[in-house]
C-alpha cells in the first residue's frame, strides 16, 4: 500500500495514520456496495463525510441506470450532500471514492470546493487528479484541496480489474 499526501506536507504524522484507518474502514463498505452495484454498473461508490465525520451523501455510478452522462459516483454524492447540507460549498467536508476521480468529477469537486479527496486505486487513462492529469494543481484551480491516493488500492483495483474481464467475456 502507498500513500500520496498532496498537500505539501510530507511529514506521516500519527493523526495521518488514524485517519488512514478511519478511511480503510469506511473504503471496506465502499468496496461491497460497489460489487453489489457491479452487477449493473461500473462498481464505483462514492461517499462524502462532514466534518464531524457522519455520512451526509452516498453515490453510485449511475450512467446506464439513468441514460445520463453525468452520472458518476462522486456526482451522485454531491447532488445528495448538498440537498442536506442545504450549500454548495464542501471545505470542511471529505468525499471517499474507490477510484481516483475522472476529470470531470475532479472539476466538479474544484467547483464544490472539497476539502479532502481519498480514493483507492489510481486510473492512468483518465483520473484528474494525479493518474493521468492532476486538476488539483492546474492554474484554473482556484480551490487546493487535500489529495490522498492509494487507500486499499490493491483491493479497489481488483474489483474493478474482475469487472472489466467479465465485461470482455460476455462480448
Ligand atoms: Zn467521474
Amino acid at each position: 500500500m502507498r500513500y500520496i499526501f498532496e498537500n505539501g506536507n510530507s511529514n506521516y504524522d500519527e493523526q495521518e495514520e488514524i485517519n488512514i484507518l478511519k478511511y480503510s474502514r469506511w473504503m471496506n463498505s465502499i468496496l461491497s456496495r460497489s460489487e453489489e452495484i457491479g452487477k449493473v454498473e461500473l462498481p464505483i461508490c462514492s461517499i462524502i463525510l462532514d466534518e464531524r465525520g457522519r455520512c451526509i451523501g452516498r453515490g453510485v455510478n449511475k450512467r446506464n441506470l439513468n441514460n445520463d452522462p453525468l452520472g458518476h459516483a462522486e456526482i451522485m454524492a454531491l447532488r445528495q450532500a448538498s440537498l442536506i447540507k442545504n450549500d454548495w460549498r464542501f471545505n470542511e467536508c471529505i468525499i471517499i471514492t474507490n477510484l481516483e476521480p475522472c476529470t470531470m468529477c475532479a472539476s466538479a469537486l474544484i467547483q464544490a470546493r472539497m476539502g479532502k479527496v481519498v480514493f483507492g486505486a489510481y486510473d492512468k487513462k483518465r483520473g484528474g487528479l494525479g493518474g493521468s492529469i492532476d486538476l488539483s494543481k492546474h492554474k484554473s484551480s482556484h480551490h487546493k484541496m487535500e489529495i490522498v491516493g492509494g487507500v486499499l488500492e490493491d483491493e479497489c483495483s481488483k474489483i474493478l480489474q474482475l469487472w472489466f474481464k467479465k465485461l470482455r467475456t460476455r462480448k
